[in-house]
């Protein structure tokens, strides 16, 4: 059966010229970078390379502001923990209400421990609500985290605005570019932001490595300590076969992201097309505009989300209803019901999210699987409806 993966926002696939990069770290250089042998020094060259990569990507002024972690969700966690640490007369931590779990749970955890901690909504497109963060801001603000893009509807956050704000107040920005990062041009030398996160496996880079970005001369408190590893930043022996994928998946994005984002946004443009013309009645979550190309997330009224997505799932279709880290919970995402859905709409949602692989046959192929998919649903309720008004009494 074929594959036809729509789930690039929860991870994507590892591209060809990502793993041949990472092999030899994995088999014959298998040195440990710190070493002053030669066996250290080819690993220590692959972390020099992938760090000026990273950078570029991000159009850093410097290398030395990126960082190497294991994960979007540690850049995350240090990102803020760093700014409460070097801000300890601070005691608020303001972020957003459709933010990630690695944030949202912090946040939590944080507010147990005695801070001020407010998340701003959003209006029913998904954008945050400008006004109420200009309102909530305070000279007790130690830290504003906020995302680049939503990873559940693809909505972009204006950070360049909000870093402006922020900057004129003195306050510190986080922003957590995780679903952002490869799919959307950024330039971070001349955007008010201090830190930013993001994460391998987001774009076509291996699971379980990450970067944040620290501008220079913004302070900064290591929260992984032990051995000298990044600078003193970040102890721990570094994934250097990971580290060296995440550096060749940020060159090849960075070698044609006007090009793929341009064909991103055609196949999107196919599939909401032909979708609402063989599925009429569907609703788009989210803006049509200020999003990114690979995202779309879809209302199928009176749908259980869930089950669709299994049902495409046995025609090899992947798909996702909210985001990966809290499928399963079975609570409606977050994120729409923060945009005003009630928990029926937020639960007959489905995310496609597009990526490098996705091709135009893919999308022309799985549009009538999809509406078959919900002929059938129809013919089985039509049939137990049936069912029921005969059943003896
Ligand atoms: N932030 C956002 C917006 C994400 O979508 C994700 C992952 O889905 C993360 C952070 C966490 O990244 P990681 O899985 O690398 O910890």
């Amino acid at each position: 059966m074929k594959t036809y993966y729509f789930d690039n926002n929860a991870t994507t696939p590892v591209s060809e010229r990502v793993w041949q990069t990472m092999e030899p770290f994995l088999k014959s250089e298998y040195g440990n970078p710190s070493s002053l042998h030669h066996r250290g020094r080819a690993p220590a060259k692959a972390l020099r390379e992938a760090r000026i990569q990273v950078a570029q990507l991000l159009g850093a002024a410097d290398d030395r502001e990126i960082l190497f972690t294991s994960c979007g969700s540690e850049s995350n966690n240090t990102a803020i923990l760093s700014c409460l640490s070097t801000n300890p007369s601070k005691k608020q931590f303001v972020t957003s209400s459709v933010e990630h779990s690695s944030i949202r749970k912090l946040g939590r955890n944080l507010s147990g421990q005695g801070y001020d901690v407010v998340e701003v909504g959003v209006s029913t497109q998904g954008f945050l609500l400008m006004d109420e963060l200009k309102r909530v801001i305070s000279d007790q603000t130690a830290v504003v985290s906020l995302m680049l893009a939503n990873n559940e509807t693809g909505a972009l956050f204006p950070i360049d605005e909000i870093g402006s704000l922020l900057r004129e107040r003195g306050i510190l920005f986080h922003v957590d570019a995780v679903q952002a990062v490869g799919k959307y041009s950024l330039n971070v030398k001349s955007s008010p932001i201090d830190f930013l996160s993001l994460s391998a496996h987001k774009l076509y880079g291996p699971k379980g490595v990450g970067a944040l970005y620290v501008r220079q001369g913004v302070p900064f408190k290591s929260f992984v300590v032990g051995g000298g590893q990044e600078r003193g930043r970040r102890a721990g022996t570094e994934n250097v076969a990971g580290i060296a994928g995440l550096g060749a998946a940020c060159e090849l994005a960075l070698s044609d992201l006007p090009q793929e984002i341009d064909r991103l946004k055609k196949l999107r443009a196919l599939f909401e097309d032909s979708l609402g013309e063989k599925v009429p009645g569907i609703e788009i979550n989210g803006d049509l505009y200020r999003r990114l190309p690979t995202t779309r997330n879809v209302r199928f009224p009176g749908v259980d989300a869930e089950a669709l997505m299994m049902a495409l799932d046995q025609k090899g279709i992947c798909v996702s209803s909210g985001s990966a880290c809290m499928s399963g919970s079975h609570e409606p995402s977050h994120v729409l019901k923060a945009m005003g859905l009630s928990d029926e709409e937020a639960n007959s949602s489905i995310r496609f999210s597009f990526g490098r692989f996705t091709s135009e046959q893919d999308i022309r192929e799985v549009v009538p699987m999809i509406r078959e998919t919900l002929d059938y649903f129809k013919e089985v309720e039509r049939n137990s409806v049936a069912g029921s008004r005969k059943a003896p009494r």
